[in-house]
């Protein structure tokens, strides 16, 4: 546990992003007036940097360049939430928070898209996800050397390290002293528990498995004018009290107040290359139906991990005709996401799981390669605590239908629910390509290739037993569990050289000298931790590097 006091950590976080304190203390969610006084470029400057996408890794870089005195502008597909007037708490209500253009997908194991692994709109996924945020561990950054499976990056763990306890202070982060990977502490208490959360306690410590409570990005007390959590479930809806943590509320408000502006509603459509120089010119870009162009003496892509690759295969220019950066066929490759088998056992008792934020306690006891297995790498396991519709599509999953699925879902409040996240392998031919269908903009659609390898269904295998033996030792009288996927980060990794992926290990494209790519898309490995936090901790590093960079003049 850092020795750090409370109140010296909350002086030390408002010092480096106030954006807690710049949230209204009205009762309401958002700071209009940040929005209306918003700094607003014309497409014909040249800013110092234009981002596709604010969500995880662009809204930090976003806050971290504008603190720094950058010209910063973050172009998003989707709109500028406005959590008191377009957010419901109530699951049906809530599927425009989901990126749901079209996209193929294909592949021996193809991955259902929408809800799952999408979002759109400033704040990206982390508006609808669920809260999740532990670290990965040093491991994840030398697979290939240890386990002889994956990759390595191009830096390992140490580096990444004061990140994650920056953003951890940010975000804030709750839990109970973690035990796994790196040994760290978190800035808040853990969270009281609701009833799947003891489940889980209960039935890890008859089998003999350690669990602990979080670590999750959810105020654990009041956090600048971000009130408590009410525990009322909804954070998979976009948290209407702001509770949760989402670029929405600890990045951008920052990032405005120190000049940078968001243009919401703004549908990137190709990065625009020099023919003669090979640079970044700045973005092409659809608003209220025009198309529209800004120039940028540098481009950050952050757009998630299927339309990254597809901005820049549909980016191919005389100098790239295969794509941006895509010379040595990398661009949309080692695409992964996680197995995420989910485990739901019946209780006599009420559970109620609905009463408390799904993430509440997890265990990474299995996370590490076990040289007795048959299988490398591992798993971790979480409480998961679908809603009334998510826990119907899991019977339906199961196969059951009519009077049965009626059955199941009056039995709703006796249910407990676990899921685990195995870590899948980065595989070449998992990737995104173009497909000859276009969207609504005349683009090609991402069409996205999926399979998996015998090591990925070891693992699945290895956790669903896990996760059963749990519940049943909690004492569940039956158990049902279904396949899922979770996550999606690779597609546009970073490598030690431009033969084995796209950008180096600041994320600077290898091809293009000024565009670097900050989301989820350039992890090499995704380990077997939910990946936001990691996301934001390679983002910030980035942002350091540019700003430290630019002061001495090398960056560009
Ligand atoms: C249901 C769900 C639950 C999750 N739970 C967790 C969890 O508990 N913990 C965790 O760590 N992770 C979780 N995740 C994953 C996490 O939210 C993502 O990994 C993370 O947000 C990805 O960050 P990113 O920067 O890569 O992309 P995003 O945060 O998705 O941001 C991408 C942004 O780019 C915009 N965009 C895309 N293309 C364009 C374009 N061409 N032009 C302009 N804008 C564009 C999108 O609108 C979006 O706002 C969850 C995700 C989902 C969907
Ligand atoms: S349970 Fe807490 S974090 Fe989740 S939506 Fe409700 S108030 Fe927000």
């Amino acid at each position: 546990m850092s020795p750090v006091s409370l109140p010296g950590v909350i002086r030390g976080v408002r010092e480096r992003n106030e954006s807690a304190w710049l949230l209204p203390n009205d009762g309401s969610r958002t700071n209009h007036r940040l929005r209306v006084d918003m700094r607003q470029f014309a497409d014909s400057d040249e800013i110092d940097l234009v981002i596709v996408g604010c969500g995880a890794g662009g809204s930090v870089l976003l806050q971290r360049l504008a603190r720094a005195g950058w010209r910063v502008a973050a172009l998003d597909a989707g709109p500028f939430w406005d959590p008191d007037r377009d957010w419901v708490s109530d699951e049906a209500g809530s599927h425009h928070l989901y990126w749901t253009e079209p996209r193929v997908i294909t592949g021996t194991d193809p991955v259902p898209m929408g809800s799952n692994n999408s979002g759109r709109g400033v704040g990206g996924s982390m508006v609808h996800y669920a809260g999740y945020t532990p670290r990965f561990h040093p491991s994840d950054f030398m697979t290939s050397t240890a386990d002889g499976v994956g990759a390595d990056w191009p830096f390992r763990y140490p580096e990444l390290r004061p990140y994650y306890e920056q953003l951890e202070q940010e975000l804030p982060v709750a839990g109970e002293s973690w035990p796994w990977g790196d040994p760290h502490g978190y800035p808040y208490r853990p969270h009281p528990v609701g009833g799947n959360g003891e489940i889980f306690l209960r039935g890890a410590r008859q089998a003999g498995i350690a669990a602990r409570v979080g670590p999750v990005a959810i105020t654990n007390g009041r956090f600048g004018n971000r009130p408590h959590c009410i525990y009322r479930g909804f954070c998979l809806q976009g948290c209407k009290v702001n509770a949760k943590a989402s670029p929405l509320i600890t990045h951008v408000p920052d990032a405005l107040a120190h000049g940078a502006e968001v243009r919401p509603d703004a549908m990137v459509t190709r990065v625009a290359i020099d023919s003669q120089t090979g640079r970044a010119l700045g973005v092409h870009y659809v608003r209220d139906g025009k198309e529209r162009f800004q120039r940028a003496a540098m481009v950050a892509v952050a757009g998630y991990s299927i339309e990254t690759p597809r901005l820049l295969l549909n980016s191919a220019c005389d100098r790239f005709p295969d794509g941006v950066g895509n010379d040595f066929d990398q661009v949309g490759r080692y695409l992964m996401v996680q197995g995420a088998p989910q485990t739901a056992g019946r209780f006599d008792a009420e559970v109620r799981m609905y009463k408390a934020p799904p993430p509440e306690v997890s265990s990474e006891q299995f996370y590490e390669t076990d040289p007795g297995q048959d299988y490398r790498r591992g798993f971790s396991i979480q409480t998961v605590s679908p809603l009334p519709i998510t826990w119907a599509e899991h019977v339906a999953a199961q196969g059951h239908w009519g009077g049965a699925l009626r059955e199941y879902m009056s039995d709703y409040v006796h249910w407990a629910t676990l899921g685990a996240l195995c870590e899948f392998l980065p595989l070449p031919g998992n990737r995104v390509t173009l497909a000859g269908e276009k969207d609504r903009h005349g683009l090609p659609v991402a069409s996205f290739s999926y399979s998996q390898c015998d090591n990925d269904r070891a693992l699945a295998r290895a956790a669903q037993s896990v996760m059963e033996d749990i519940l049943h030792a909690a004492g569940a009288d039956e158990v049902i569990t279904i396949q899922r996927y979770a996550h999606l980060v690779g597609g546009a990794r970073m490598a030690a050289d431009e033969r084995h992926g796209v950008v180096d290990r600041w994320c600077r494209s290898f091809a293009v000298p000024n565009l670097y790519i900050t989301d989820g898309s350039v992890l090499p490995t995704q380990g077997a931790a939910n990946p936001a936090l990691t996301i934001m901790a390679v983002a910030a590093r980035a942002a350091d590097h540019l700003a430290a960079g630019a002061r001495s003049g090398s960056s560009q």
